[in-house]
This record gives structure tokens, C-alpha cells and sequence, in this order.
């Protein structure tokens, strides 16, 4: 009996083991399979985890230097900052990187060793001084006649400059000045900065100082804050990285 038993149950005493090592072998082969076929796909980049390039802010003029002057005393230069400064805590809203020409108007007093050239020089070696950056120049625009308004942005040199600009453009016309038919124009190679910067440059003329509406818009911090607004959608939408 013992020896029948051992026959019907215990003929094989590692058929068990053996059928578990062939099946742990099938979903290895299975496993291994899936690995080889399956498209593995990086987790999508996080905002804060992609990289932009800095944002290199320039209020234009500055100190002495007032740049265009309005009919009642208000001065470019100040306009400017205003704009600019808004614009860099936009940035940091958003956790971009920015870098500021100049945050105050507190230098170039001294009027008899002012030297604008010398200033854009050093404005331009600030902006070439940092890695992977993109220079927005801000400025206002003034005419001897009260007739032209509305935004106006001039793009530096190379396709992505122009890339920029034409998207800055777009981006301000459609958030605050659908009746602007001006178009985003290449910079004349005159002007220093957009000129010499070594990284996408544009200038922004926000607004005419010579005429009344827009002088009354960029007085207000509120149209400051949307243009300020409508700069950070461009620079974001320019930087998305690319799907
Ligand atoms: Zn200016």
C-alpha cells in the first residue's frame, strides 16, 4: 500500500515545485516582454521644473536721464520703471527668473559725467553678462504731433528676436489694444541695446507720451498692470516648452 500510494501521490514529489518555477518563468518571459514593447514616457515636466530663460527687464532712461517728457511734467523714465517693476513681480508670480537693469531711479545724478552711450554700454554688458537670457527693453514713444498712439515693438536681430517681438505684439493687441494696426517692425541698428545684446532682444514702446489717451492709460497703475500682464503672457507663451 505504502509503495501504491507513493505511486499515485508521490511519484513525482517536485512536480509542484516545478510547475510554480514554469509558471514564475512564464511571467518573467511575459514581464520581460511588456518591458521591451512598452513606450516608456517621462512623468510631463512640471512649471517649476522647466528651465526658462531669464527674463532681462530694462526700464529705459533713468536718473537724469528723464527720457521723453509729457506735456504735464510726467517723465518716460518714470513710466518705465513703473511698468517694469510690475512686469518683474509678475515674473516672480509666476516663478520666472528675472534680471532688472535698473530698479530705482537713483543713479546718474551727476549731470556733467552722464554719458548715455557709456550707460547703454553698461546696460549691455549687463544683459551679455547672463546665461540663457532674453532682453525686454520698455520705453515710450513721443511725437512732435498729438495724433499717433497705441503700442509699438521693435525686434533685434535673428529669427528668434523677431519670433519674440511679433508674439509680444500680438499679445498686447489683443489684450488691450485691438484697434492698434501697427505691426512688430525690426529695430534700426542704431539702437544700442536691441543692437549689441547677444541674446533675443526687443524693444517696447508701450504708449505715445504726445497724445492724451495714451498718456491718461499709462498713468494708471491699473493699464500698467495689464500691459505689464500682456509682456509676461508673450515671454510665456515664447518660452513653453515645446510638446
Ligand atoms: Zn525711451
Amino acid at each position: 500500500m505504502k509503495s501504491e500510494t507513493h505511486e499515485r501521490t508521490g511519484r513525482d514529489p517536485y512536480r509542484k515545485q516545478r510547475l510554480l518555477t514554469v509558471l514564475a518563468a512564464i511571467l518573467l518571459l511575459i514581464g520581460a516582454f511588456w518591458a521591451a514593447h512598452l513606450e516608456i514616457r517621462p512623468a510631463q515636466p512640471t512649471l517649476s521644473a522647466v528651465s526658462r530663460p531669464c527674463l532681462i527687464i530694462d526700464p529705459g532712461h533713468g536718473g537724469i536721464d528723464g527720457g521723453a517728457l509729457a506735456y504735464n511734467g510726467v517723465k518716460e523714465s518714470d513710466l518705465n520703471l513703473s511698468i517694469a517693476l510690475k512686469l518683474r513681480d509678475l515674473a516672480a508670480f509666476y516663478g520666472c527668473e528675472t534680471v532688472m537693469t535698473r530698479q530705482d531711479d537713483s543713479r546718474r545724478t551727476d549731470i556733467l559725467s552722464y554719458s548715455e552711450h557709456e550707460d547703454l554700454v553698461h546696460r549691455a554688458e549687463l544683459v551679455n553678462g547672463v546665461p540663457n537670457g532674453l532682453l525686454l527693453s520698455i520705453h515710450q514713444n513721443c511725437f512732435p504731433t498729438s495724433q499717433p498712439s497705441g503700442a509699438q515693438v521693435l525686434y533685434g536681430p535673428g529669427e528668434e528676436s523677431r519670433r519674440w517681438g511679433e508674439l509680444t505684439h500680438s499679445c498686447i493687441l489683443s489684450a488691450l489694444q485691438p484697434e492698434n494696426r501697427r505691426v512688430a517692425e525690426p529695430a534700426s541698428p542704431g539702437l544700442y541695446l536691441t543692437a549689441h545684446a547677444q541674446c533675443p532682444a526687443i524693444l517696447v514702446e508701450c504708449g505715445f507720451l504726445s497724445n492724451l489717451s495714451d498718456l491718461q492709460l499709462l498713468s494708471s497703475e491699473k493699464y500698467q498692470r495689464s500691459f505689464a500682464a500682456a509682456l509676461l503672457s508673450a515671454y510665456l507663451q515664447y518660452t513653453a516648452p515645446v510638446a
